[in-house]
This record gives C-alpha cells, sequence and structure tokens, in this order.
C-alpha cells in the first residue's frame, strides 16, 4: 500500500522545519548534512491516528544562486509534483506577505488539497491575526504553535481528512519492484535501456494512472517486474531537477517504492563519498541491494582487476557486505543479463520466512561456541528468538537485559544467521527485548 505523501511550503522562517520535526518525531534521520546545509533532513515518515504519510520539508531543498522568490515558486512546484496534499505555512506574527500570496498562486494551479497552517499563533489572544488568511482561499487555516506544538492535531486531522480515498495496491505481490540509483552519469539510463533492449520486453505503460509515467513494466524470463521512477532518471528540465537535496529526494522516494535497491557505481571513475551516502540510504531503508559496477568496458583490467575493485567495495561499504556485486557494461551488454538472476535473489532472502526451531538451534549454537557477554557482573541471557517480519527479515531476541546486547554480539548472531540462511543480498534486523 503506498503511503501518502504531504509537503510542506511557505517562506522562510515561518517555521516549517520546526512543524516538520514535531510530526516526525525523533526518528533516526536518513538524509545526512550536506556541507553547506545547516538543515539535516527533509523527507521523513509521520503518523496520526494511525494513517501513515510520508513528509517533505520542501524548505530544505535549495536551489543554489537563485532569487528569493524562485526558491518559494520552485519549492511549491515540488510540493505539487510530489505531494497528494500540502500544508502552506505562513507566519501570524508577520501576517499575510506578498511572498504568501505568491506562493498561493502557484498552488491554485494544482488540483492538489491544499491546507493553510498560521504558525507562531503562542496564544490564544493572537486568534485575530487569522482573519486575513482566509483571503488565501484555501478554506479555513489553521492557527497552530511550533515551538508549544499547539494546534497540530487539528491540523494533521485536515490534512489526512483531504488524502485520497483509496490507495490502490500498486502491483502483484509477486512483481518485483526495483529501482536504480547513483550519482548522475553513471549509466542509470544507459542499464535501463540495456536491460529493456533485451528480448521480451514489455514497455506498455497502463494508461490513466500518474504511476506509470514514472515506472516502467519489465518482464523476463516469464516473471513481472517493474523499475520503480524510471522518469525520475529522465530530465524534465526544471529548475529544482539539478539540485543534490532533490535528487536525494527523488532517490528516497524510489527507495521507498522499491524491493531491491541498484546500487549503481562508475567502474572507470571508482567510488566516491557521494556513492556511499546514497547506498547509505537503501541500507537504512531495509531494502535488498545489489551493487552494480557499470563501465566495466572501459575499464583497462588483468586478471585481478575484478578483484581488487571486490575489495575496495567492501572497503568502503562496510555496512553493504551482504550484497552481491555484479561488474557490467551498459553500453556493450556484455553481462547485463546476468543481472536480473541477482534482483531475484535478492528479492527471495528478502522475503525469507525462516522455521522458528531452527532459528532458535543455530542461536543456541552460537552461544555455545562463543559465550554471551557480561557487563558488571551481569551475564546476557538469550530465550527464545523469533522471526517477526520481512522485508527486511526481522528478528526479536528475548533477553533478561537488551542493553547487555552491545553491537558486537549482535553482529556475531547476525553473522551465524546468516552462515545458517543465505540472507544474501537482505539486510537483516536484530531486535533485542526484555522477556516479559
Ligand atoms: P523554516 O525556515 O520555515 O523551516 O523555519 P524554522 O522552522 O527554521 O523556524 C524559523 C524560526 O521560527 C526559528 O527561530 C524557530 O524557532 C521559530 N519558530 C518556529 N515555530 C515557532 C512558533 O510556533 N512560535 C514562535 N514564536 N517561533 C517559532
Ligand atoms: P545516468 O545519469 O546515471 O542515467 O547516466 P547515463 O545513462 O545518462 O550515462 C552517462 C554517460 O555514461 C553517457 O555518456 C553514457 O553513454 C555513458 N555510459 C553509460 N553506460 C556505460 C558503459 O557501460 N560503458 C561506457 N563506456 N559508458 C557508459
Amino acid at each position: 500500500m503506498p503511503k501518502p505523501t504531504v509537503a510542506i511550503v511557505g517562506r522562510p522562517n515561518v517555521g516549517k522545519s520546526t512543524i516538520f520535526n514535531r510530526i516526525v518525531g525523533e526518528r533516526i534521520s536518513i538524509v545526512e548534512d550536506i556541507p553547506g546545509v545547516t538543515r539535516d533532513r527533509i523527507y521523513s515518515s509521520g503518523e496520526w491516528l494511525n494513517q501513515h504519510f510520508n513528509l517533505i520539508d520542501t524548505g530544505g531543498i535549495e536551489i543554489s544562486d537563485a532569487p528569493f522568490m524562485t526558491q518559494i515558486r520552485e519549492q511549491a512546484e515540488i510540493a505539487i509534483d510530489e505531494a497528494d496534499v500540502i500544508i502552506f505555512m505562513t507566519n501570524g506574527r508577520e501576517g499575510l506577505t506578498t511572498a504568501d500570496e505568491e506562493v498561493a498562486k502557484i498552488l491554485y494551479r494544482s488540483k492538489k488539497p491544499v491546507v493553510v497552517a498560521v504558525n507562531k499563533v503562542d496564544n490564544p489572544d493572537m486568534r485575530d491575526t487569522l482573519y486575513d488568511f482566509y483571503a488565501l482561499g484555501f478554506g479555513e487555516p489553521i492557527p497552530i504553535s511550533g515551538s508549544h506544538g499547539l494546534g497540530l492535531g487539528d491540523l494533521l486531522d485536515l490534512v489526512i481528512a483531504n488524502f485520497p480515498n483509496k490507495q490502490e495496491e500498486e502491483y502483484d505481490d509477486d512483481t518485483i519492484k526495483f529501482s536504480l540509483i547513483g550519482r548522475p552519469n553513471v549509466g542509470k539510463s544507459s542499464l535501463v535501456n540495456a536491460l529493456l533492449g533485451e528480448e521480451r520486453v514489455i514497455v506498455s505503460n497502463i494508461a490513466g494512472t500518474t504511476r506509470d509515467a514514472i515506472d516502467t513494466p519489465y518482464k523476463y524470463d516469464g516473471k513481472e517486474y517493474v523499475i520503480i521512477d524510471t522518469a525520475g532518471m529522465r530530465k524534465k528540465g526544471k529548475v529544482y531537477e539539478t539540485t543534490e537535496k532533490y535528487s536525494v529526494l527523488r532517490a528516497l522516494r524510489a527507495i521507498e517504492r522499491s524491493d531491491v535497491v541498484l546500487v549503481v557505481i562508475d567502474g572507470e571513475e571508482g567510488i566516491i563519498e557521494q556513492d556511499k551516502k546514497i547506498a547509505g540510504y537503501a541500507h537504512e531503508a531495509g531494502r535488498a541491494i545489489v551493487i552494480v559496477v557499470n563501465k566495466w568496458d572501459a575499464v583497462e583490467k588483468d586478471d585481478k582487476t575484478m578483484k581488487e575493485f571486490e575489495q575496495k567495495i567492501r572497503d568502503h561499504f562496510l555496512f553493504l557486505d551482504y550484497a552481491p556485486i555484479v561488474f557490467l557494461s551498459a553500453k556493450t551488454k556484455k553481462r547485463v543479463h546476468t543481472l536480473i538472476p541477482k534482483i531475484d535473489m535478492a528479492s527471495e532472502n528478502h522475503a525469507m520466512r525462516v522455521v522458528t526451531t531452527v532459528l532458535n538451534d543455530v542461536i543456541t549454537d552460537a552461544v555455545a561456541m562463543n559465550p554471551t557477554p557480561t557487563d558488571k557482573g551481569q551475564r546476557l541471557k538469550i530465550y527464545y528468538a523469533t522471526q517477526v517480519a520481512i522485508k527486511p527479515p526481522t528478528f526479536v531476541i528475548f533477553v533478561n537485559e537488551p542493553e547487555l546486547m552491545h553491537f558486537s554480539y549482535k553482529r556475531f548472531l547476525e553473522n551465524r544467521i546468516r552462515d545458517a540462511f543465505g540472507f544474501e543480498g537482505t539486510p537483516i534486523k536484530l531486535i533485542a527485548r526484555p522477556r516479559k
């Protein structure tokens, strides 16, 4: 079930990021700091009355050197493109400004529902300031206070009331959804073309939905796949598309909708810091991962080159030790056919369930081999383990005291579980819980 997306727009300093942080709560950030930008996150998820949604702070997407008005116009365009519901945030202390009116003009042009929030209404006697904002023409403005956490419930009530009625299942359960992520020019579009160019291809689009404008159905060897957000790789010529934050946002949204993420690296250029960051998103999102080294045709090689490159990847992406690596060339199509079997495998393992008794045997053997750690005279006791989820496989381990489950011991157990069951291509999660 795809989650609806909410975007916050408004001019600088009205309190967008304050509200964003309030709504997403203390969730750990997956959008890392980008140098020169103080905000640390622009995309996360929130929940209200059991409704889950994605939240975008468009204020975090800055177009370098663009004048103020261009910035906020572009941000409003992003909200229209990406969101199901838009929160238009204003500042009750400053009243309605021309910049607000400018944002409103852009939002009128979309058919997306808009909810006006008037922030910084920190106490009830400020409510008079609200009346100006009716003039924006988006219905009743909701007074809120980001610093005091007031009015958020009313705001979110209205937001979820505007969610699209029916979020249809996007694709069949057995359709494997995958996306390609990587910095510009590593060859993502070329690789999609190389895949689609192979025999038994279907590139037909189901008319009438918004999704097919961005996804590409693909059939191979009798199996159905969907390449997520293919259009995100094509340039539509909008100004904001070239900003790094926006491409990160697109990548995060594609990752979220995928079962398997192909992390594409340029074999000719080698690995750079940005590759690591991008791969980190996929890992933290708990998706299955295949690392693709493209442009292998352009690499001068001998019989050791591939092994050496592989080692380099393992050294750089320590957290991705479970991801298979495929060397190929989108240009010559050499070894492109080896990619799909890896996607299949990663996807299967991502959805694998293990038998509880076998799991507990594996853990018992592991503990016998490497006794549990002690801390301040107390020893970790493991009572029982069970798999509580798939995609990614998630295990709860009931223990006497979760604090005693140190990182290194967790890592050891994870490795034993991997040795016993496979799980190549997928992250797995281990959660220690106190036994009641
Ligand atoms: P953004 O640029 O729209 O993301 O705005 P920020 O969230 O960074 O907030 C701008 C400033 O307004 C910060 O100094 C906040 O502490 C302050 N602020 C945010 N919400 C409120 C509020 O409800 N009341 C008051 N008085 N200040 C607020
Ligand atoms: P994207 O920005 O990641 O989608 O990258 P593109 O697919 O647009 O490719 C960027 C450039 O790399 C283009 O000039 C491609 O022709 C080139 N390229 C892509 N794949 C290969 C490859 O396998 N070998 C070589 N030598 N060049 C490639």
